[in-house]
């Protein structure tokens, strides 16, 4: 939804997308991009000094996600937890504590088609993407990352490609947006996804709108839920084997047909109603 989106508002407009899902990235998929390397990321993880630490215990007390144990003569660091905040190293009142930086992954960005090859897309479409590192365990610094850089593009529009569920990293990609496109698919599963991303939305006070994708092979589940709440729903895509085939190729649905273009013109103008 976010590549042919963003596809779609580029053969008129600058825009910029981001892959926000920087577990499992999969929208360069689909743009089949040039990347290049803009940035590493990562935090800063405490280093204690057993020679200068009193083993007080004040920073494994302060410490609000348990990454710290202090036992009688040796402090326990527990990397996976810590979230670099920085409180523990500015507590110490021996200045035992100081910090090193811990990469976490890689920002990449799209390279600038040269001015021979590039497509209308191309041209138009700034892309980057957030990579975790294997084995890592915090995805949010990567995310807050590509948001400090989305707000600073100059283009008409940034569209953001959101990680499934409804943990820490989607709630760090939530923040401060103008509208949130909801995509589902009319199964129960589908439904409880929705209502929890429903409810996260509400709570965040970010106006949203729903898509139920596949909208014909399930029941009506999702008309109801939208009914029955004075919802929006911004498009229905019904099943469909062309996109299937499409996606399984890694081809976006923009540019193959007609009736795709009109889709997303249609999800375009509904979302533009909604955010009134
Ligand atoms: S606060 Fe400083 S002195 Fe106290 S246990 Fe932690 S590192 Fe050691
Ligand atoms: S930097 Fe923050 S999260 Fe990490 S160990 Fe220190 S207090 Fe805990």
């Amino acid at each position: 939804m976010a590549v042919n989106l963003s596809l779609y508002l580029a053969k008129q407009q600058p825009v910029s997308l981001f892959d926000l899902d920087v577990e499992e990235p999969n929208d360069n998929h689909f743009l089949n991009r040039s990347m290049v390397h803009f940035q590493d990321v990562g935090l800063l993880r405490p280093e204690v000094d057993e020679e200068i630490c009193t083993h007080c215990g004040l920073c494994a007390e302060l410490c609000e996600y348990n990454a710290l144990a202090v036992l009688p003569t040796q402090v326990m660091i527990f990397d996976e937890l810590c979230h670099g905040c920085g409180l523990c190293s500015i507590a110490c009142p021996v200045n035992a504590i100081t910090e090193r930086f811990h990469k976490l992954g890689t920002v990449k960005r799209s390279k600038n088609p040269s001015a021979a090859e590039s497509s209308i897309y191309e041209k138009n479409l700034t892309f980057f993407e957030g990579i975790l590192n294997v084995g890592e365990a915090i995805a949010t610094p990567i995310i807050h990352e590509l948001k400090k850089i989305a707000f600073v593009q100059k283009t008409k529009h940034i569209i953001l490609d959101l990680p499934p569920g409804s943990a820490c990293p989607v709630v760090e990609g939530l923040s401060d947006l103008d509208y949130v496109v909801l995509v589902t698919e009319p199964t129960p599963a589908g439904e409880h996804d929705l209502c929890i991303a429903i409810e996260l939305v509400k709570q965040l006070k970010i106006p949203f709108g729903i898509v139920n994708n596949r909208a014909d092979i399930g029941d009506d589940r999702i008309n109801r839920l939208v009914d029955e709440n004075g919802y929006t729903l911004l498009l229905e895509i019904p099943h469909d084997n062309e996109i299937l085939h499409l996606y399984s190729h890694g081809l976006p649905l923009i540019g193959t047909a007609k009736r795709f273009d009109e889709l997303f013109g249609k999800l375009w103008q509904e979302i533009m109603e909604g955010d009134k």
